[in-house]
């Protein structure tokens, strides 16, 4: 991975998140208070926009400036989770030229961080019902040797899993837990907007 790979995620992530703004939107609207895919395309249009000052750094440092960039414009929850994310990896991404392993394992990272800062775990009905089964999977499969493809695929379905294993979970964590049980049958904004952001760098790869 290097920062052209970054500069092209940016890009497919954003057309994906326009492309399910609807869905996002009323997912929010039904159990929280409707704002996420505003919140979450803010951070992915000032990202689009930082495109041309990150070209120039190196992956590490640029996914650390997007975070502290994205820590100042996402609002709600997800801001701080999202620049947390970003700074985690970024700290733990190589310099240059990472193996697919060593994205794994900055993934991870990454996904760590959001644990840190948002005090949450799988099955809590957020995001992390997505990014956690992604990053696991995306770790076994690198560790293993296998196909580029084959990961990729196998992480949108796992993905795609994990987004929809929030519909029968109560929330513990974030607005959807003054719901209680009214949650139940609502698939989580967080694990739809991650599950439709992997998504997008999965078929960037595979192109
Ligand atoms: P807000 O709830 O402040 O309006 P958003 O709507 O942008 O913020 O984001 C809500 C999403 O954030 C939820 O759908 C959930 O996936 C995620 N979330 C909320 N709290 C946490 C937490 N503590 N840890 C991980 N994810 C969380
Ligand atoms: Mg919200
Ligand atoms: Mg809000």
């Amino acid at each position: 991975m290097n920062t052209d790979d970054i500069l092209n995620a940016i890009m497919a992530v954003d057309q994906a998140l326009a492309a399910h703004e609807a869905e996002i939107e009323s997912l929010d609207r039904a159990i929280g208070d409707g704002d996420h895919y505003i919140n979450i395309s803010r951070g992915s249009q000032v990202a689009v926009a930082m495109r041309g000052e990150l070209a120039a750094l190196s992956p590490d440092a640029a996914l650390q400036k997007l975070a502290m960039k994205l820590l100042s414009t996402i609002g709600g929850a997800s801001g701080p989770l999202v620049a947390s994310f970003f700074m985690g990896m970024g700290k733990a991404i190589k310099e240059h030229n990472s193996s697919l392993a060593d994205v794994a394992a900055a993934f991870a990272a990454g996904v760590e961080a959001i644990r840190a800062r948002g005090k949450a775990d799988l099955g809590e009905k957020t995001m992390l019902d997505v990014l956690i089964p992604v990053s696991r999977c995306f770790t076994e499969l690198t560790a293993a040797g296998a196909e580029p493809r084959l990961i990729f695929k196998e992480l949108k379905q796992v993905a795609e899993q994990g987004m929809l294993s929030t519909r029968d979970l109560v929330a513990t964590k974030g607005r959807a837990a003054f719901l209680g049980d009214r949650a139940i049958g609502h698939i989580d904004a967080g694990a739809k907007s991650s599950q439709v952001m992997v998504s997008a760098v999965c078929d960037l790869a595979l192109q």
